[in-house]
Order: C-alpha cells, then structure tokens, then sequence
C-alpha cells in the first residue's frame, strides 16, 4: 500500500532539495513515494512532513527526514545492493532504502528493542515492503555473518568508535556510514569506503545528534 503523493510530502522534498539535501532522482522518488505518518505513532502523524526527529517509545526517536535524505544520498545506493541497517527504529529509513535498492536489492535491519522491532515490522507490511526487508531483532554492533558481505551498512544511533565487525562485514568497494562522539546525542557523521582487504577512507560529514548505539561494541 503507498499513499498518493501528499501536498505536505511534496513541499518538504522541494524544500530538501532547494536546500540541496536531495540530489539524486532516486532519493526524491523515495522520499515522494514513502508515506512518513505510516512510520509513526498515531498522535504525532500530523507532523509527519515537519524536517524533525519524533518521539517512537522506549526513549528512543525516528530520525528527521533531511537526516534521512542525507544518509541515502551519501551511501550511493543502487538497485539490487545487499545493505544492512542498524537500529531499525519504526521502520521509516528502511522503507526508504528499501525503495531506492528495489525488489532485486535486500536490507537486513537489526533492531535491539524488541517492541519496536514488531512495529517496524507491521509498518513496512502494511506500506508493501516487508518483502525487501527482514528486520532481526539483536545487537546490530556484532553485524549479521550469515548476510555478509554487505555493499552498505549505516548506522542510526551513535557510537563511541567504528566496530570492526562492521567493517569486516562490508565488501571491497562498500560504504558505511556511522555517528561517532565521545558523549550521546553529540557525535560526526562519518563515512568510510573499503577501498582493499583491510583498508579504508574515511570522512567527516559533519556534526549529527543520535540515540546512543548500546551493545558490545557500542555503549
Ligand atoms: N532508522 C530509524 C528511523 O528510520 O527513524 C532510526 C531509529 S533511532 C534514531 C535508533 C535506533 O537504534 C533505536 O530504535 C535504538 O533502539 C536502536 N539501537 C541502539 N543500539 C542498537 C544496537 N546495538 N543494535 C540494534 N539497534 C540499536
């Protein structure tokens, strides 16, 4: 089930890009296509199209749509990618994803909150996307062996370093994309390219503020 495509959707993905936070066609299609009330407890559905991070329950948020459009922008996403997500919250950048890497691609989406992750899994049926995303309820810092190696991997909460495991999981030519601070709430938005076995590039994206990421090799 996808909406008709709302005023409100509309302007905030014009907005987004005159700001030039969307670039590509492919962000702008998804970003038109997914219905963001969908992803969202009922009482705050009327501010769905608002650029702001929402309250989801267990002290946790869904992330600001320009923060949305940045990740998959910087990811480079293609259709038929192999991506793992980490912190599914209620499911709203996995659709996105999802959109973008198409039938042909797969998100795996690992969620530590339980209750949410039954959420998210009711949202993407319900939008027509459980068919691209498996959501897995664990500790995303330990990433996912039996899916690896992954062609992207970002993560949505913040971490006090990059895990290893991660970066072992991504395949030569694969991006991850992670918040790293010293304190929750306060961290860069960094990106790394494996570039051979072993080595990588990475860059400052800039400041971001996430939820902590919490697990063996988070918090
Ligand atoms: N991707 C979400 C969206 O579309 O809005 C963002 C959700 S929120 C900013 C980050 C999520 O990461 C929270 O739901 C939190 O429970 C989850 N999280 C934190 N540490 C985690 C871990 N080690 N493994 C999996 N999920 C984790």
């Amino acid at each position: 089930m996808k909406s008709e495509l709302s005023l409100p959707r509309k302007e905030l993905v014009a907005r987004l890009e005159s700001y030039g936070i969307i670039r590509s066609p492919s962000v702008k299609k998804a970003m038109e296509t997914v219905p963001r009330e969908e992803f969202l407890p009922e009482e705050f559905q009327s501010r769905a199209y608002l650029d702001q991070p929402l309250p989801i329950g267990e002290g946790q948020t869904i992330s600001a749509p320009h923060m949305v459009a940045i990740i998959s922008e910087k990811l480079d996403l293609k259709k038929g990618m192999n991506v793992l997500e980490i912190g599914t919250g209620f499911g709203y950048n996995a659709a996105i994803v999802a959109e973008i890497i198409g039938e042909e691609g797969h998100l795996y989406s690992i969620e530590r909150i339980s209750s949410l992750a039954e959420v998210a899994k009711k949202n993407l049926k319900l939008t027509g996307y459980d068919k691209r995303v498996t959501v897995i309820v664990g500790d995303g810092t330990k990433g996912l062996p039996a899916h690896a190696p992954f062609s992207r991997i970002y993560v949505t909460a913040g971490a006090p370093d990059i895990p290893e495991s991660l970066k072992n999981q991504l395949e030569i030519g694969g991006k991850l994309i992670i918040p790293v601070g010293s304190s929750n709430y306060n961290q860069e938005l960094i990106i790394i390219d494996k570039i051979g076995e072993n080595k990588f590039k990475s860059k400052n994206l800039g400041g971001v503020a996430f939820v902590p990421l919490i697990g063996e090799y988070g918090w």
